[in-house]
């Protein structure tokens, strides 16, 4: 439970007022997976949906270690102080199943920006997808965009399904890169290399500086094999030094260009429109397993199908099919 309960009509005036405490809380009550709270979300967020939509949502991704909190502390202080802005920080971390620990969640991050009054870090939520409900890192963004907060940064790491989910969100999806470590693209997946709009690479500074230049000239060249991006902007690839601030005004720029072209062509407008239908299947299929999962006795159930399956007394889909259709064994 979060302490005192706000109404909805509350929790919406202070959302809209921008007060960042109520913000914080309504996003604890939408990120809940207490059937308990799904009605008084659900009615924020509909009270809330006709004052979003208005900032530009950044995707920003990289390895491990090369500097995307960094950036982020940098680009948003930027943000704030030259161009007048008001940045919120989200991170979908796919916090991994294997290690159950979290890859973005457990250093110290952006000190600066999130005691920047303009500013709003988010911490990514710890809990792991229970029972295929995911994440609500989309309606997380919303609320933001109610509040004021007109750019959006949301960091993930190149790993698993991350970009994927990050891509289905973003108007910009931002590279970072590192030079020197390697012609396999670091471990990239190509996949990711289709998806991005722009490549930085970062850490442009002391001795490192000649070996980032040569890096983005060949990586330029690598991007004349991609294929043309549906919204017909051809990615760039510039340096930056999130660490001294360098180049983070040519990156701001080119997100500029990016919106203005795609504004003018209709696919800015085009690729929110397929994410909002792709987001409505999404919540079908949370829907469906919700129901499915918080059965009365479903938990128990579930133990003991397992328990069979590890026995190899009944196969998986045996298995399934009895849970799922139980009249059917
Ligand atoms: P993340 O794991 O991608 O979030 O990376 P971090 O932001 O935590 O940065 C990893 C390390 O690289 C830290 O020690 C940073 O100080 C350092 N770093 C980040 N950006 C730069 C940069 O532009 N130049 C240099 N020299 N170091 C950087």
């Amino acid at each position: 439970m979060i302490g005192k309960r706000f109404s909805p009509e509350e929790y919406v005036k202070g959302v809209l007022n921008g007060d960042k405490v109520v913000l914080g809380r309504a996003i604890t009550l939408i990120e809940s997976i207490n059937p308990a709270d799904q009605d008084i979300s659900d009615k924020i967020l509909n009270l809330l949906m006709p004052h979003t939509g208005k900032s530009i949502r950044i995707g920003i991704t990289g390895v491990p270690g090369v500097g995307k909190s960094t950036f982020i502390e940098s680009f948003g202080t930027y943000l704030i102080k030259e161009k007048g802005k008001k940045v919120a920080v989200l991170a979908i971390d796919p916090s991994s199943q294997l290690s159950k620990g979290s890859i973005l969640g457990d250093k110290t991050r952006m000190e600066q920006l999130s005691v920047n009054d303009k500013a709003f870090v988010r911490p990514s939520p710890t809990n792991l997808n229970l029972g295929g409900v995911a994440a609500k890192s989309r309606e997380v963004l919303l609320l933001c965009e109610a509040a004021g907060f007109d750019v959006i940064l949301i960091e993930t790491v190149g790993v698993g399904q991350s970009e994927t989910t990050v891509k289905g969100m973003v108007d910009f999806f931002l590279l970072l890169m590192l030079a020197g470590a390697g012609d396999d693209l670091q471990g990239i997946k190509r996949g990711i290399m289709e998806m991005v709009d722009h490549i930085a690479i970062n850490k442009t500074d002391g001795d490192n500086t000649k070996a980032s230049k040569e890096a983005q000239k060949q990586l330029k060249n690598a991007l004349h094999f991609f294929p043309p991006a549906q919204s017909t902007w051809q990615p760039k690839v510039t340096t930056c030094s999130a660490l001294i601030g360098v180049g983070l005004d040519q990156i701001w720029k080119t997100i500029e260009d990016y919106c203005s072209l795609t504004k003018s062509t209709g696919y800015f407008e085009k690729q929110r429109k397929n994410q909002n239908v792709k987001r409505m299947h999404e919540f079908i299929i949370d829907a469906l397993s919700r129901d499915f999962y918080d059965k009365d006795g479903m938990a128990q159930k579930i133990n003991e199908i397992e328990e069979l399956i590890k026995a190899g007394k009944i196969s998986p889909y045996q298995g399934g099919n009895m849970l799922f259709n139980p009249k059917s064994d």
